[in-house]
């Protein structure tokens, strides 16, 4: 039954995040998915919980032993990836997960299990996503000239996906997941 497996993807900064944490916090029957990553912890960031922060080597040894149900290079550096036993641990107990992963990834799982639900989380606009993105204030000027050169690839993509939610305001779109999770 992997329609119970729910794909969240868009551009970098579009607020995933915060819808993720949105519906994790009101609707307690949604469990996300927690990737591995090669990238260093963010301040307040927990190993397990955020991510699993693994080291090159641990992530090639999974990838190797197939361990992975998706995994991608992201913006160019670190490799992230969808741990595969938690995912049929989760269906197996028929419940909703939810992963929050980046649109190379999002075609992997579509091609692995078809009838898994793709939704494309895309900003009001473009200006507002450069404003979020330089708004948040995590990455060098570098980092961000780079995730904007991803994020533009990526809103090309969104109409391969299932559905598209607007992130106008984080309560409604985290409902209009929920429900499309749901139906
Ligand atoms: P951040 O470094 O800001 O936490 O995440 C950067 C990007 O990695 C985001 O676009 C996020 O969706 C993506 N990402 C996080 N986990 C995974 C994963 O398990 N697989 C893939 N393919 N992308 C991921």
């Amino acid at each position: 039954m992997s329609n119970r497996l729910t794909v969240l993807a868009g551009p970098t900064a579009v607020g995933k995040g915060t819808i993720v944490a949105y519906i994790l916090e009101h609707f307690p029957d949604v469990k996300l998915s927690v990737s591995a990553t090669t990238r260093a912890p963010r301040p307040g960031e927990i190993d397990g919980v955020s991510y699993y922060f693994w080291t090159h080597e641990r992530f090639d040894e999974a990838i190797a032993k197939g361990e992975l149900l998706e995994y991608a290079v992201v913006h160019g550096v670190n490799k992230y990836g969808t741990p595969k036993a938690p995912i049929e641990q989760a269906l197996a107990k028929d419940e909703l997960i939810l992963l929050e992963i980046d649109l190379q990834g999002a075609r992997q799982v579509k091609k692995a299990m078809p009838e898994a639900r793709l939704i494309f989380i895309a900003p009001p606009s473009w200006d507002e996503l450069v404003r979020r993105l330089k708004g948040r204030g995590t990455e060098s000027e570098e980092e961000q000239a780079r995730r904007l050169e991803t994020a533009r690839v990526e809103m090309a993509a969104a109409s391969e996906f299932d559905h598209v939610v607007v992130n106008d305001e984080v309560a409604r779109c985290a409902a209009e997941v929920v429900n499309l999770m749901k139906s």
